[in-house]
């Protein structure tokens, strides 16, 4: 074993994988061997399982090399703890990490095979909702690529994000069993266990020390099993993974307590525990208190800490003095806060350490990232809950409380009321704050964009700033540009490499060097024939999921993203609502316009839901309107994922950013079009502003509000009337949406849109935006009307982009935050 050498390799495959020969002679064998297959009769499934087996073992070797080195060089690791990983396929991916793309593809070939439809047959692995999922899913791919020593922890869920289908113009969740052919990719690890216990009660008592213990007694456990998912490093022949928790039943585990009971309640117990990793909450930024989730969110953190601990203990000696010189774990989100109280309880509890110590450890290890402001989006869980679930977790909250509370007054002498703001517990709700908890659990919070960083030092964290600003920073998020260039738009990416080589793929800020190719017509027209195709590619994809038919000549107008009020889906169809009726009064557009939306509404949220029937409603009047001809499209493409967006985003013209201003965190979906050549609408909010200040003001539509003039109409007062009554176009528009032109057999549908708009205060300030946007709109029209210019600009994004890649990203944590230097490769 020692001789696959202890150092981390730089080829791409340690094992030989040889020629295209020797990978067809081995497709086979696992196609035989593994998925149990005559050749003769393989269909495209089962050759994606013979290929996945091939680059698993592959990867496999990697990782064990990794794991390696990374033990004997004994160095401080990184933690990912997330609720959610949106990563998609991996074939493809490995692939692009090992080299082996090509050969692959001719190995497949010589058995009548297509590379491009196996990979098309994988099922997207879709354990999140979506940009706080996928930023986690880049975040590994850059640890890996630049070797870090770290890995994530995730939820196995039975069921990832749900399937969405449109039925008579409306959502409907379908659960997608990603599993039902088996994860090619995962290592089921049955020996990596841990209990997580619930309820129960404490008991305290004093040893003869004088010292208190306290015991946690009469739980009810569950079993946390491992499932390793092995991520690969682009080129580095670095392979870290993602340690997934999957529930079961203690009643596995203890034969006698099964014999004990009867047989069938015992099954039935069986069932509730395992229940726990079923299935992904749907829900993006609305908070959901039921006590399913909080037992989701305690059980992966129970787990992932444990398992973190074992893992210190085994290398260092029974101590945990120095856990956070080896250990930094970061938090994304709220979601995992509980592991602040959990590593106390380990500590003390378990370990035997004094509050002090333990609390010393705790905030040195962890470190928190903030991606939301939105008010109803901020985690708290009732104290009733929390005491019957996890009492003793509720009790060290307490303590935490007194403790942050009595340096709180030390801090503001004669200030009672910062008290109650700051506090972890909301006495008058009867709730606890978690991110109040994760903030004062850890050493650093951070925000996701400068504009982000700084309203959330401004507002929501205005006390604690004042109190300990320098825990308060930025790390603006980033996407891979493996992913979201050099595999789904591999023509591109060729075009890039052949201009300025290949380095770009794990150093992104080497795009400057695309920047004279701006005035290089050759380039150009090479840029545009391959925005051609990529726009054929995605045509194609919409008419096989919706029916209608794109001209690709017409100008692709994107916006895809979860469907959410405050990022103005409908701000985007009122405009489609205005040009629809500017040609039907005989004032077309110069150019043809395809407005593509897509994105999946929470279950249960009311308004979002009614937004993606209006969207057909309306896109059935306009594509089905013969004055209409095919100067104006609107196609809603059902089920958006991480595989959508590889489609879509390399074939937009027009990137939609349109949040109101302070609302959307970060994004990065507005990124990933940027890099793909695609030019951006959009407001003033988030990295919009940090992509505009990238790219130059002359190469991106700004329009709408700012931040800071969205707050002073909220504190002066705002009126959607006078935008109504000021604004003829807006005025048809929404009365149209209020009077049922798109829904004449039941004109009362969207009067809830319409009230929204201008009897409830248009929360969103869509009627105020509704102006500059449109504004901005013909500007942009006018612009696409000059292929060379807009081409130009489109090069002038890509070249521009090189700061928003997640190496970026992972490079100021690992600096700044988590204090980590990837591994040495001798
Ligand atoms: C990037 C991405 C997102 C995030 O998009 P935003 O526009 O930043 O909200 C959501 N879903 C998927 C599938 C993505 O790839």
């Amino acid at each position: 074993m020692r001789e696959l050498s202890d150092r981390v390799s730089t080829d791409s495959a340690l094992i030989d994988v040889g020629s295209v020969e020797a990978i067809k002679e081995r497709l086979v064998s696992y196609l035989i061997h593994t998925v149990g297959v005559d050749p003769e009769f393989a269909v495209a499934r089962d050759w994606l399982y013979a290929t996945a087996s091939l680059v698993r073992g592959i990867l496999s070797e990697q990782y064990l090399n990794t794991a390696r080195v990374e033990y004997d060089q004994d160095v401080r690791r990184v933690y990912y703890l997330s609720l959610e990983f949106l990563t998609g396929r991996s074939l493809m991916k490995n692939l692009w990490s090992l080299g082996l793309v090509e050969r692959v593809r001719e190995a497949l070939k010589s058995l009548d095979q297509e590379l491009d439809e196996v990979a098309e047959v994988e099922f997207d692995a879709a354990l999140g909702n979506g940009g706080l999922g996928r930023l986690a899913a880049c975040f590994l791919d850059s640890l890996a690529t630049h070797a870090y020593p770290g890995f994530g922890y995730g939820i196995r869920y039975e069921f990832g994000m749900f399937n969405q289908k449109i039925e008579n113009g409306q959502q409907v969740e379908h659960p997608e069993t990603w599993l039902r052919y088996g994860n090619p990719w995962e290592f089921e690890r049955p020996a990596i266990l841990f209990p997580v216990r619930f309820g129960g009660h404490i008991t305290c008592f004093k040893e003869e020390s004088g010292k208190t213990v306290c015991h946690w007694v009469d739980t009810e456990d569950v079993m946390a099993m491992a499932y390793d998912v092995p991520v690969s490093g682009f080129g580095s022949g670095v392979v870290t993974k993602l340690r997934l928790w999957s529930a079961r039943a203690t009643r596995d585990f203890d034969l006698d307590v099964f014999n004990a009971g009867s047989y069938i309640d015992a099954v039935k117990d069986k069932t509730i525990s395992e229940n726990l990793s079923k299935v992904l909450y749907p829900a993006d930024t609305t908070l959901m208190g039921q006590e399913l989730r909080l037992k989701q969110e305690y059980f992966f953190v129970s787990a992932s800490l444990q398992d973190i601990l074992a893992r210190h203990l085994r290398r260092h000696h029974d101590n945990l003095d120095d856990l956070h010189e080896k250990v930094a774990i970061q938090l994304n989100d709220t979601h995992p806060a509980l592991a602040v109280p959990e590593l106390m309880r380990l500590l003390i509890d378990v370990h035997g350490y004094e509050f002090d110590q333990a609390w010393d450890i705790t905030r040195q290890t962890f470190s928190y990232t903030n991606h939301t402001l939105l008010p109803e989006a901020l985690e708290t869980w009732s104290i009733s809950m929390l005491e019957s679930i996890l009492p003793r977790h509720l009790d060290l909250i307490y303590q935490i409380n007194h403790r942050f509370l009595t340096e709180v007054k030390r801090h503001f002498p004669g200030r009672p009321d910062i008290l109650g703001r700051l506090s972890l517990v909301d006495d008058k709700a009867r709730q606890i704050r978690m991110a109040h908890l994760a903030v004062v659990g850890s050493h650093k919070v951070n925000g996701v964009a400068e504009l982000h960083t700084h309203l959330m030092r401004q507002h929501v964290f205005a006390d604690f700033a004042g109190m300990m600003g320098e825990k308060f920073v930025n790390v603006t998020n980033g996407i891979t540009q493996r992913r979201w260039l050099l595999q789904s738009n591999t023509q591109l990416a060729g075009l890039i490499s052949e201009a300025i080589g290949t380095d770009w793929v794990t150093d992104l800020s080497q795009l400057h060097r695309l920047e004279p190719q701006a005035t290089d017509s050759a380039f150009c027209e090479r840029m545009q024939a391959i925005k051609r195709a990529n726009k054929e590619r995605l045509a194609a994809l919409v008419e096989a999921r919706t029916g209608v038919v794109l001209d690709p000549a017409a100008m692709f107008d994107a916006q895809v993203k979860r469907i959410h009020e405050y990022k103005r889906q409908l701000l985007n169809l009122l405009h489609v609502i205005v040009l629809y009726n500017r040609i039907k009064d005989g004032n077309p557009p110069a150019h043809p316009r395809a407005v593509l939306i897509a994105g999946k509404s929470a279950p249960g949220y009311y308004m979002a839901k009614l937004i993606i029937r209006l969207i057909h409603d309306v896109a059935d009047v306009v594509n089905n309107d013969p004055a209409i001809e095919d100067r104006l499209k609107l196609v809603f493409i059902p089920n958006y994922n991480v595989s959508t967006a590889e489609v879509v985003i390399p074939g937009s013209d027009l990137s939609e950013q349109i949040s109101t201003a302070g609302m959307e965190a970060s994004g990065t979906g507005n990124m990933k079009f940027a890099l793909n050549g695609a030019l951006t609408i959009g407001t003033l909010d988030g990295a919009n502003i940090e992509i505009k200040d990238a790219v130059g003001d002359e190469n991106i539509f700004i329009c709408g509000l700012t931040a800071e003039e969205v707050a002073e109409k909220r504190t002066l007062g705002y009126h959607p009337w006078d935008f109504y009554n000021g604004n003829a176009d807006l005025k048809r528009a929404v009365d149209q949406i209020g009077g049922g032109f798109f829904c004449p057999d039941d004109p009362g549908r969207y009067q809830p849109v319409v009230d929204n708009l201008l009897r409830n205060g248009d929360h969103y300030f869509v009627m105020a935006d509704f102006a500059s946007y449109a504004e901005t709109q013909a500007r942009v029209e006018a612009a696409y009307g000059d292929p060379e210019a807009w081409t130009r600009m489109a090069v002038l994004n890509v070249a521009n982009m090189g700061m928003f890649s997640s190496d970026r990203s992972i490079h100021t944590y690992a600096k700044d935050i988590w204090r980590i230097k990837p591994l040495k490769q001798a």
